[in-house]
């Protein structure tokens, strides 16, 4: 918390000059923001750091391995769905980003699938993107390398959730306005490289060429 606290300080002392006139701003005009980007709570992911965003241009999801159920699935575990009606509907933005990444616990915990006891309601929240591990351990069966299964549903996982995404109405009337893109986004932590997909490629590609 100390930690918490003093980030509080020095944003306040360092940063906030600089942003001053950009919240007054966002907090009487309102937030406008141009992309619903949902993510990882792992904390090594940042969506704003590594797409450089400002206040007022992300909306931000975070969930327990950027999972998107399908539109099927209500209630209590699907407060991602909220999110996507929200963002899609009322903020209408102009793109969803889904970032996966390397080294994710959740799918770690996917592929292993063993029950979790002492978790059940993260037990019933992976239990969602089942097909992916479903797909793992059928068209996948060449890797034998734990690391790189990881890598493999964390990026079938990314698709997984486009899909999920166009089973929601009010997505799939904004895909069909040709107002609304979906992106699907892989960010490897140890270079801090972002990759997309390539729909024709059928890959995930570097998102920008390096410099240099
Ligand atoms: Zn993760």
């Amino acid at each position: 918390m100390q930690r918490l606290i003093e980030g509080v300080h020095k944003f306040r002392a360092e940063e906030f000059g600089r942003y001053r006139k950009l919240f007054r701003q966002l907090a009487q005009q309102g937030q406008n923001p141009h992309t619903l980007f949902i993510t990882c709570s792992d904390s090594r992911v940042l969506a704003e750091l590594i797409t450089q965003s400002q206040p007022g241009d992300l909306f931000v999801v975070k969930n327990v391995g950027n999972i998107v159920p399908p539109a099927s699935v209500t209630g209590s575990t699907n407060s991602t769905a909220a999110a996507i009606e929200f963002a899609v509907e009322v903020l209408q933005v102009g793109d969803i980003v889904v970032c996966g990444h390397s080294q994710c616990g959740a799918m770690e915990a996917l592929l292993r699938n063993r029950p979790l006891q002492s978790m059940p309601n993260l037990g019933e929240w992976l239990h969602v993107a089942e097909a992916v591990r479903r797909m793992i351990e059928s068209e996948y069966k060449h890797l034998t390398n734990d690391a790189e299964r990881t890598t493999a549903a964390a990026e079938e996982n990314v698709l997984f959730a486009l899909e999920n995404l166009r089973s929601y109405p009010s997505v799939k009337r904004r895909l069909a306005d040709g107002t609304l893109h979906l992106h699907g986004w892989f960010f490897k932590i140890a270079t801090a490289e972002l990759f997309a997909f390539d729909p024709e490629a059928n890959q995930f590609v570097p998102l920008v060429r390096e410099p240099g």
